[in-house]
């Protein structure tokens, strides 16, 4: 288990109050199931009448893994890799298992995970259902890598799903949020372990869009990029990428130590949040100190990244909330001045916005990117009572508002600010999500705070 894990298990007292990273939803559930087998799950599922719910890591920040008074399954240890074939390049594994554990099992046959998020700390069960993206060069969301998965119904059946067998339940259950039922088995691809060197270089955000068109995204060469806009004025930007190499590496782990000390990423937060010169601080000491020199790494080395180096030291009356905007490539010029405009205009205290890339998903019912977009990625603080919770309801608001008039969506593993009608313009498929949903599970067992809200059957 990663050490990551510190914030969120510390919330398992009581165990019936189900938390977030974030701590800004608990839920107070009447039963956490443990599961192990798949038996267990489905015995579960069989005989619970009353409403279910599912929590992998518990990185979504805002209650999507929890319902009040049901009943949680809790899919963390149920964690084993079932079956790794290097040739074929595929592995399948039970879904409470995180992306840590599979890199530890494919590292000697230098196999890396093809795509997942940017930290190693979730499970594959919840990145599936949020249909999770990384910064990788030339892909899109997750399911691209998903070959086939098997799910537990509402009524016990326990089913395959892939593009070929019941391929509605595998298009609407990857991204569906826990919805369809609980994802028990998953089988994804894998792809060459490579040694990585870090390019990076810093420009004015308007020539951004022209310099990844030309040199990132049709590259083969490029393993990972993002770009690293400079909050306070959001005028210049960092872009980092990952290139592969046949360069000595100058990082001889293969992969992130577990159990190191974080202090001093600490100590950065609290500079670039705190300090009243902080974003300053960080474009002109931090960052040149953070990456300075030849950075050689191997792939899974950089992704095994774990989320603890962006954890806080304390949580208490402040907390650290991500969000995420997607926004049509060619539109990536109009939404930067929207965005810089709100973020200024609330004052709101933004550590870091990350641009990836996404290709298009055409093929899951509750796709973030039908089309081709870049995702800008909000890492801001903000305080945790009542009044500061609604200011950030505006903003966010505004912002998801500035994303859909250019026709673009927002992220939902997210705090819940989205209205109903936002939800369904950013979501236009979401009818059919829940015609298929009310199909499968009529009686709307599989709920949680996310559907609570947008789901009335
Ligand atoms: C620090 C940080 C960095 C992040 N970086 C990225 C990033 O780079 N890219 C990105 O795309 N996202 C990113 N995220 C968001 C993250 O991908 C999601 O929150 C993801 O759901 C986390 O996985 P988890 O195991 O914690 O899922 P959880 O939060 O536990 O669950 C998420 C959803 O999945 C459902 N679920 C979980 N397991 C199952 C299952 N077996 N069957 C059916 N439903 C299930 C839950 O009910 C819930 O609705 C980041 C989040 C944090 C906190």
């Amino acid at each position: 288990m990663l050490p990551n894990t510190r914030a969120v298990e510390q919330q398992e007292i009581p165990p019936t109050v189900i938390s977030d990273v974030t701590q800004l939803n608990p839920v107070t559930v009447s039963e956490v199931l443990v599961p192990t087998t798949t038996r267990e799950i489905v015995s579960a599922v069989t005989r619970h009448s009353g409403p279910i719910s599912i929590g992998g890591s518990r990185h979504s920040m805002g209650g999507q893994t929890a319902t009040p008074a049901g009943l949680q399954i809790d899919m963390r240890h149920f964690d084993r890799i079932l079956a790794f074939d290097s040739v074929r390049r595929t592995i399948t594994v039970q879904t409470g298992v995180r992306w840590r554990q599979i890199q530890e099992r494919i590292d000697s046959a230098n196999l890396s995970v093809k795509i997942m998020q940017s930290f190693a700390n979730f499970t594959v069960g919840g990145s599936l259902s949020v249909n999770a993206h990384g910064r990788y060069v030339g892909f899109g969301p997750l399911v691209s890598s998903v070959r086939s998965i098997k799910i537990v119904l509402a009524n016990g059946d326990l089913v395959d799903a892939s593009r070929d067998v019941r391929s509605d339940i595998f298009f609407g259950a990857i991204g569906g949020y826990g919805a369809l039922g609980v994802i028990t088995e998953a089988t994804l691809d894998l792809v060459e372990n490579a040694r990585v060197k870090r390019h990076q270089v810093t420009m004015p955000i308007r020539e951004y869009r022209p310099y990844f068109f030309r040199r990132i995204r049709d590259s083969t060469a490029v393993v990972f990029h993002n770009g690293d806009i400079y909050p306070g004025d959001y005028r210049t930007v960092r872009a980092e990428s990952y290139i592969r190499t046949s360069d000595p590496v100058t990082v001889p782990e293969r992969m992130v130590p577990l159990g190191q000390s974080y202090a001093l990423n600490r100590a950065a937060i609290r500079i670039v949040s705190d300090w009243p010169f902080g974003q300053t601080m960080r474009r002109v000491v931090v960052d040149p100190w953070r990456f300075r020199g030849p950075h050689v790494a191997w792939r899974n080395y950089i992704a095994s990244s774990n989320a603890e180096e962006l954890e806080p030291a304390s949580r208490t009356g402040a907390t650290y909330v991500l969000a995420e905007y997607f926004v049509p490539v060619e539109r990536f010029d109009e939404f930067v001045p929207a965005m810089r405009g709100i973020l200024r205009r609330h004052r709101v205290n933004v550590l870091n916005v990350s641009v990836r890339h996404a290709r298009p998903d055409t093929e899951t019912l509750l796709s973030w990117a039908p089309r081709e977009v870049f995702a800008f990625v909000l890492y801001y603080k903000q305080n945790t009572d009542t009044a500061s919770q609604r200011v950030v309801g505006n903003w966010t608001r505004e912002l998801i508002e500035a994303t859909l008039r250019i026709g673009g969506s927002y992220y939902l593993p997210y705090q819940l600010h989205a209205t109903q009608s936002q939800f369904l313009r950013a979501y236009s498929r979401a009818p059919e999500f829940f015609t298929l949903k009310k199909r499968l599970d009529p009686t709307n067992k599989f709920r949680n705070m996310l559907w609570n809200k947008y789901y009335h059957p």
